[in-house]
């Protein structure tokens, strides 16, 4: 599956790590997401890494996405992500949805509080609240990627695209 798209400069754009840009059980990249990385980041875009792996897991995290050729903006220059934002140390899985939901907004308003696309394997990493979920869970997408344009009235993306639990990209 191929997901190209083009957005316009100065959008914000967050991505989840696990299962959207690396698979989590074999730590190679996820072609869908690692493109359409690269197709934001070449647009202009803001773009916010945005992972529940804690903040101790810093390191290993930034390695892991160089090896799939993710790094950081440097300068200013749009090469990169903007910023890699980790659930604090100490926050449980109890905690994701609330973390990642406030991180959208932050990344949101980190752009000037425009437009806000964003990119995960979990529902949480697309909405903060389960009425959209509740709406499409049982409909199924034939390669199931959902791409969601209306969304809660509280949530701050505009647009998210939900990827499969377990992407296969092949
Ligand atoms: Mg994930």
């Amino acid at each position: 599956m191929k997901l190209l798209c083009r957005v316009s400069p100065r959008v914000a754009v967050v991505f989840d790590v696990d299962d959207t840009l690396i698979h989590s059980d074999s730590g190679l990249e996820i072609t869908a997401g690692v493109d359409l990385f690269h197709s934001c980041v070449a647009s202009g875009a803001h773009v916010f890494i945005v992972t529940a792996r804690p903040e101790r897991a810093r390191r290993d995290t930034l390695r892991e996405l160089a090896t799939v050729g993710i790094v950081q903006e440097r300068d200013g220059t749009a090469e990169g992500f903007v910023s890699l934002w980790m659930m604090p140390n100490g926050f449980t899985a109890d905690h994701v949805a609330e973390y990642k939901m406030r991180a959208r907004a932050a990344a949101k308003k980190a752009a000037g509080g425009r437009f806000l696309m964003t990119i995960g394997d979990q529902w949480w990493d697309c909405v903060g609240s389960a009425r959209v979920e509740e709406q499409l869970v049982h409909k199924t997408e034939p390669d199931g990627v959902y791409v969601l344009t209306d969304m809660p009235v509280r949530e701050p993306a505009t647009v998210a695209i939900k990827f499969p639990d377990l992407f296969d990209d092949s």
